[in-house]
């Protein structure tokens, strides 16, 4: 479908779209899409002129401002789904020029591409504790995403991203489960695909699904929303049937909760509030699992914000694209929206929503915005790793 949509661009007005081959004389190759291929780049070799129509689009902010929030897939009543366009319409400009609408100097970006090397032998194994127990191959796969990175790259932050992968091991060895970490774990490629590069998007997702394989998995679990959509939606898309279910580690926890497994010791006394990030909650439907660990903890109390469920509001950045006055507005409201609860805590089942929280949070704020920043801002993981007596090492800043 959006291929087809990409096709009907291109044949708009005086061919603003310029195959090479059509220069030379040549007719561009057909192909039959086939539901593998709808992942595929855009045909290559193609040049888009910026005064052309889709020129305009492509080269415009306003392509790049789609959080893929899917807010407007709730409200739509013919089910649109336009923010899935962006993505092949990202991926008709050239990638230096793509990555001038990402924030940081598109370096979250540049590290998702350089992981695309099989002959780059990342360091995944260094921030893992050494009195935790993992395993190299097993049922049970601890996909650990980039967390581990963000810290590095944030460290002038308050992050302790690490603390969030660590928590996840400790709190599954408790249940007596050793995970197989992957030391070779590529970014799930989440980024790459929003910005319309299927091309390094593929070469990170059979490597993933290899390795994964390849270690005998038969469940995957993800702490991050954006790898949890990604390989199991766009990985299976791609690939068909992946052989291993996908599931977020909120829903596991319930689960185990259910079985009576899990049991919490430690009682808090806190007021919490939760936020439903937009890949967890809109895209795949996961509002309750979250909300039964929280009011599970004995001593914590739950108070809702406004905008939950399919209304949550976006954290203001995704795949860490233009991150401007309009994300920071979304932040700060969000931040208001959640200390008006009365909660101490913002409980987020994101850690990327968490790290634009918490830069925000870190800036200079208009003053009746102030208070926001006594909030805490946690992921849910390190709720429930504080509930089961998981000590984590606070967050260092240099
Ligand atoms: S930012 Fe969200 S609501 Fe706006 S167009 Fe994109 S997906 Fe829809
Ligand atoms: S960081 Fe969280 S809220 Fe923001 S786009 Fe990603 S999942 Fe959604
Ligand atoms: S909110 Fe902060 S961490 Fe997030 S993209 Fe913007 S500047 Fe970067």
């Amino acid at each position: 479908m959006i291929r087809d949509f990409v096709e009907q661009l291109k044949k708009l007005g005086p061919s603003p779209l310029r195959h090479k081959e059509q220069e030379k004389g040549e007719d561009p190759p057909e192909e039959e899409a086939s539901p593998q291929e709808e992942q595929k780049p855009p045909p290559t070799g193609i040049e888009i002129p910026k005064d052309s129509f889709v020129g305009r689009l492509v080269y415009s902010d306003f392509l790049w401002r789609c959080l893929g929030c899917y807010l407007c897939h709730t409200r739509c009543p013919t089910n649109a789904v336009n923010s899935e366009f962006m993505k092949p319409l990202r991926g008709l400009i050239p990638k230096d020029e793509a990555d001038l609408y990402c924030a940081h100097g598109a370096v979250p970006l540049m590290i998702a591409r350089m992981l695309t090397s099989p002959a780059l032998k990342p360091n995944r194994m260094g921030w893992v504790p050494s009195d935790v127990k993992i395993a190299e191959k097993g049922e049970i796969l601890y996909f650990v995403g980039c967390a581990p990175y963000y810290d590095a790259e944030f460290n002038d932050l308050p992050l302790g991203e690490t603390q969030i992968a660590e928590a996840t091991i400790r709190i599954l060895n408790k249940l007596g489960i050793e995970p197989v970490v992957l030391p070779e774990e590529r970014c799930c490629g989440h980024d790459l695909l929003w910005t319309g590069d299927y091309e390094n998007f593929e070469k990170l997702a059979k490597m993933n699904v290899d390795m994964i394989k390849k270690a005998g998995a038969t469940t995957v679990i993800t702490t991050c929303p954006e790898c949890y959509r990604t390989i199991k939606i766009d990985y299976a898309e791609l690939f068909g049937d992946l052989d291993f279910e996908v599931i977020h580690l909120s829903e596991f926890l319930t689960k185990m909760l259910d079985e009576g497994k899990l049991q919490f010791t430690n009682t808090l006394n806190l007021k919490v509030t939760y936020h439903d990030p937009c890949r967890l909650g809109r895209h795949l439907g996961v509002y309750d699992p979250p909300r039964k660990l929280i009011t599970s903890i004995p001593g914590v109390e739950l108070v809702e914000m406004g905008r939950i469920r399919e209304n949550s509001a976006c954290c203001g950045v995704s795949s860490w694209l233009l991150c401007g006055e309009e994300a920071k507005k979304m932040q700060l409201d969000r931040l208001r929206e959640a200390k008006n609860t009365g909660a101490a805590k913002l409980v987020t089942g994101c850690h990327k929503c968490r790290i634009h929280f918490i830069c925000t949070q870190n800036e200079k704020v208009p003053e009746e915005f102030e208070d926001v920043k006594e909030l805490e801002v946690v992921e849910l993981t390190q709720l429930v790793a504080e509930a089961l007596g998981i000590k984590l090492k606070p967050p260092t800043v240099s």
